[in-house]
């Protein structure tokens, strides 16, 4: 049986289209788009009261490890810089994580992706202190709400060679688990930490990696210049050609951030064509500058970096962020960061995501959003960067099936999980505390 969506006003970011007609979907794929698409009888037919629908929303990076941190005790001093903030905050958060503790916070952050319209994740994992099956933990949190994960494991020189080693395993083993098995749920990625925590030979073993799997690997690059200033201190190279000379400058890489790159480094990254995922909330939390967005020729995607997964939120912050910068950006270029998180979820998921067209996965966001002015492809951008947020996602089909019906989750019991959270959230941070410092 297959859903009809009647009546809507199918907005598309990819590239923007609007226009007010229906869609078929079955069998978790779109089927039919047109004035009134067709039906079968049994088909569940919805009017959508000539509200906007989008497709799926794509966060395209993210930690959900950070979902439960959501409340948490300050660190035991004010971190004073970005490595500080490293030191005090994360590092110790993610060695705290547990198996419980991993899932759970996937399970919310899942939740709460659903409930803002975002059905797939990049996400970027790391728990040191558990690693082996960790990948597998956040694909089940995932699966049970009914997302879409890229993921991938921090590998990081941090805690020594066991460490790394195990770092690299998790995300060989996951990448084996879906390598030739499309089932365009789930798909890894060859998951690094950043320069400044990564030796040459791990490095080398990361491309290795990925160059086995015909994947990219997903790292963070020049969030903070503390990233270019270790590689000119202990490697005696500018940041740029140590990536370049590891073989990390392809196509299929993720570069988070990519604030502080000069512009050589930036035609060196455009020329690879590589994605880069801005993160303009994390960037301003973090106090790290800003990535000159104008300059980059690659696609720039956009993330959260575990600010949870409202991209709509996400795209006001890029939109107000490039203004207070004089950035040069058009509301176009903001919509186009998310076609660009779709494009490149759909390249690891090997399906389409981002678009409401025949044989494309059937992720919609059915919005209440129905505009008081009018809308059409050259002003969507305008009605999504100021007038539409998550407060209108009303319903939310996940492959094909209702994950969020009416604003209630029908995937699992929203309820339960949310209150069992209450009590993994405590002990996580308790375990957090009395971690020794530094
Ligand atoms: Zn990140």
């Amino acid at each position: 049986m297959g859903i009809v969506l009647d009546n809507a006003i199918l907005a598309d970011i990819d590239p923007p289209r609007v226009e007010l007609g229906s869609l078929w979907i079955d069998g978790g794929r779109i089927v039919e788009r047109g004035k009134s698409a067709s039906r079968e009888t049994g088909d569940e037919v919805v009017d959508c009261g000539g509200a906007v629908v989008l497709p799926g929303l794509v966060n395209g990076h993210t930690h959900l490890y950070s979902a439960l941190a959501v409340g948490m005790p300050p660190p035991p001093r004010p971190p004073e810089n970005f490595q500080e903030i490293l030191q005090l905050i994360w590092w110790r958060l993610d060695q705290a994580l547990d198996g419980e503790s991993i899932e759970m916070s996937a399970r919310i952050g899942a939740l709460d992706a659903l409930r803002c319209g975002t059905t797939t994740l990049i996400d970027h994992h790391a728990s040191p202190n558990c690693i082996e099956g960790s990948l597998d933990l956040i694909e089940e949190a995932l699966a049970e709400v009914g997302l879409r994960g890229v993921l991938c494991y921090e590998t990081t020189d941090r805690h020594g060679p066991a460490g790394r080693a195990s770092g690299l395993e998790e995300n060989r083993r996951y990448l084996e688990k879906h390598y030739g098995r499309p089932g365009n749920q789930f798909a890894g990625l060859v998951g690094a930490h950043a320069s400044f925590t990564l030796d040459d030979e791990t490095l080398g073993q990361l491309v290795g990696l990925a160059a086995d799997f015909g994947t990219g690997v997903h790292i963070h690059v020049a969030e903070d210049p503390c990233d270019e200033e270790d590689c000119q201190e202990r490697h005696q190279q500018f940041l740029i050609d140590r990536l370049a000379n590891a073989r990390l400058l392809m196509a299929e890489s993720v570069f988070a951030h990519c604030t502080h790159l000069d512009p050589e480094a930036i035609a060196r990254v455009s020329q690879a064509g590589l994605t880069v995922a801005h993160n303009p909330r994390s960037n301003m939390n973090n106090a790290v500058g800003y990535a000159p967005l104008a300059s980059f020729r690659c696609p720039i995607m956009l993330g959260t970096d575990g600010i949870g997964s409202d991209m709509f939120t996400e795209a006001k912050c890029a939109w107000f962020k490039s203004r207070d910068e004089r950035a040069g950006l058009t509301p176009n270029h903001v919509l186009a960061m998310l076609a660009n998180s779709a494009r490149r979820a759909s390249a690891a998921l090997d399906i389409t995501l981002g678009k409401l067209e025949p044989a494309a996965a059937a992720d919609i966001v059915i919005t209440d959003y129905r505009p008081s002015t009018p809308l059409t492809s050259t002003n969507l951008a305008g009605h999504f960067l100021s007038a539409m947020g998550p407060q209108h996602v009303r319903s939310v089909v996940a492959g094909g099936k209702w994950a969020l019906h009416e604003r209630v989750v029908e995937t699992c019991d929203e309820t339960n999980t949310r209150s069992a959270a209450h009590d993994v959230a405590p002990r996580l941070w308790e375990r957090m505390a009395a971690l020794p410092l530094g």
